[in-house]
C-alpha cells in the first residue's frame, strides 16, 4: 500500500513548517538519517516571484530543508532552469532572502552522468548531483501544462537533464506525447526520489506551466514516497479520469502502478480547475494529416502586443520552427512538434497553444 497524503495550508511559515513535518512523519520520516547528504529538487524553471504560481514556494522548500537539518542531514538545493541564470532565479523567487542564515547549498545542476534509463532511451545524461545524492526530495508544483497536461511529481524530475539537452529530448521524443511521457517516467525511475512533496497551495490553472498560465488558490499540500501515486491522486482531487495524464499512462504501461493507494488527510475534490486543451497534432482520415497538421491542429500563437521580441522561443525551440523577421514572431507548422517549450519560456507570457474554431470543428466531426 501506498500512501498519499493531503493537507490544507498556507504559506505563513510558523503553520506550514508543522504541516510539512506532520506530512513527513506520517509518511515515515525515519528515511532521513543524521548525516545523510539530501540533494532537494525544487521548480525553478525561470526568474519569477512566488505570486506568479510558477516555482515551487520557497517557505516550501525551506520547511522540508528545515527538517532534513533537524534530523542532522545535509542539505543542497539545486535544478537546471530552463531560461535566466540560477542566481536571478533564486533572487525573483526571493529564495535568497528566505534562506537568509540557513545551512544549505545552493547549486545548479552543471554535470551530468550517463544513467542507463531503459529502452527504448538507453543511456541518457542525468543531473550528476541527483543521481549521486544519498537521498533526493522532489518538491514539484501544481501547474498546468500545454503539452503534458499538468506537471506534478513525476514531470518535476525532467529538470535533472540539463540546460539544453531539455529541448533536444523534445525534439527526439517528437510529435508523440506518448513516447515523451515514457521518458519522463523512466527519468522518474532512475532519480527515484524518496520523497516527493507536491506545493498547490498558489497552483497554476489554464495556459500554463509559464507566464500564460493563472495563479489559482487551492491551498493544498500533498506528500508520498512514490511521485506515481501522488500523481493519481491529485488528478482525482482535480476530478479527472487518472488516464488523462500522460505520465500515469506510460506508469500503467510500464506497470509501475501495481499497489492500491491510500488516500488520508484534507482530501476535497476541485470541480473547477481549469485545464489546457490538448488537441492531437493530427486528426482524421491518414491522407488529410498533412492538411490537420499544417491549418487545423492546435499550434502556439503570439499575441504581438505582449511580445517583446527576445528571441528567447526562438533560441529555446528544439525543433528551430520560430523565426524572427521584420519585427514579428513567425511559426513553421510544418517542422512545429507542439512541444510548447516556447510558451514555456516566454518570460513575458505572449504564447499560448490553439486550435482553430475549424479544427475544432473538424476534430468534432472526425470523432463521431
Ligand atoms: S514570444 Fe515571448 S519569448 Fe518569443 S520573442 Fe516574444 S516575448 Fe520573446
Ligand atoms: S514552435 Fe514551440 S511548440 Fe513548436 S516545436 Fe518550437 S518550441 Fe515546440
Amino acid at each position: 500500500m501506498i500512501n498519499v497524503i493531503f493537507r490544507n495550508a498556507s504559506y505563513d511559515y510558523g503553520a506550514l513548517k508543522t504541516v510539512v513535518s506532520d506530512i513527513i512523519d506520517g509518511l515515515g520520516g525515519d528515511f532521513i538519517q543524521k548525516g545523510v547528504r539530501v540533494l532537494i529538487k525544487p521548480n525553478l524553471l525561470l526568474p519569477a516571484g512566488p505570486d506568479k504560481a510558477i516555482l515551487t514556494h520557497p517557505m516550501i522548500v525551506k520547511a522540508v530543508a528545515e527538517y532534513v537539518l533537524d534530523k542532522g542531514g545535509h542539505v543542497q538545493i539545486s535544478d537546471s532552469p530552463a531560461v535566466g541564470s540560477f542566481s536571478k532565479v533564486l533572487e525573483e523567487g526571493t529564495y535568497e532572502k528566505v534562506f537568509e542564515g540557513i545551512d544549505v547549498v545552493f547549486k545548479e545542476f552543471k554535470e551530468s552522468v550517463k544513467v542507463d534509463i531503459g529502452d527504448p532511451f538507453g543511456r541518457i545524461d542525468i543531473a550528476k548531483d541527483a543521481m549521486e545524492a544519498d537521498l533526493v526530495i522532489n518538491i514539484a508544483k501544481l501547474k498546468t501544462h500545454a503539452q503534458m497536461l499538468l506537471t506534478l511529481g513525476v514531470k518535476n524530475l525532467f529538470g535533472c537533464i540539463i540546460g539544453f539537452n531539455k529541448p533536444e529530448w523534445h525534439f527526439r521524443a517528437g510529435v508523440d506525447r506518448e513516447v515523451f511521457a515514457k521518458l519522463l517516467v523512466q527519468i522518474y525511475e532512475a532519480v527515484k526520489p524518496s520523497l516527493t512533496i507536491l506545493d498547490g497551495i498558489l497552483a497554476m490553472e489554464g495556459d500554463g506551466p509559464g507566464k500564460s498560465g493563472t495563479p489559482r488558490h487551492t491551498g493544498v499540500i500533498a506528500g508520498s514516497r512514490n511521485a506515481l501515486a501522488l500523481d493519481l491522486a491529485v488528478c482525482s482531487m482535480l476530478g479527472i479520469e487518472c488516464t488523462m495524464l500522460p505520465t500515469n499512462r506510460a506508469a500503467q504501461r510500464l506497470g509501475l502502478i501495481d499497489q492500491e493507494i491510500y488516500i488520508s488527510g484534507d482530501f476535497q475534490i476541485i470541480n473547477d480547475f481549469r485545464f489546457p486543451e490538448l488537441g492531437d497534432l493530427t486528426f482524421g482520415p491518414r491522407f488529410l494529416h498533412g492538411f490537420t497538421r499544417k491549418y487545423l491542429s492546435q499550434r502556439p500563437i503570439v499575441n504581438k502586443s505582449i511580445c517583446r521580441l527576445c528571441g528567447e522561443c526562438r533560441d529555446y525551440c528544439p525543433a528551430s520552427a520560430i523565426t524572427l523577421k521584420k519585427k514579428k514572431i513567425i511559426f513553421d507548422y510544418d517542422s512545429c512538434i507542439r512541444c510548447y517549450c516556447c510558451i514555456e519560456v516566454c518570460l513575458h507570457g505572449a504564447l499560448r497553444a490553439n486550435e482553430a474554431r475549424l479544427g475544432k470543428m473538424f476534430r468534432w466531426i472526425m470523432d463521431r
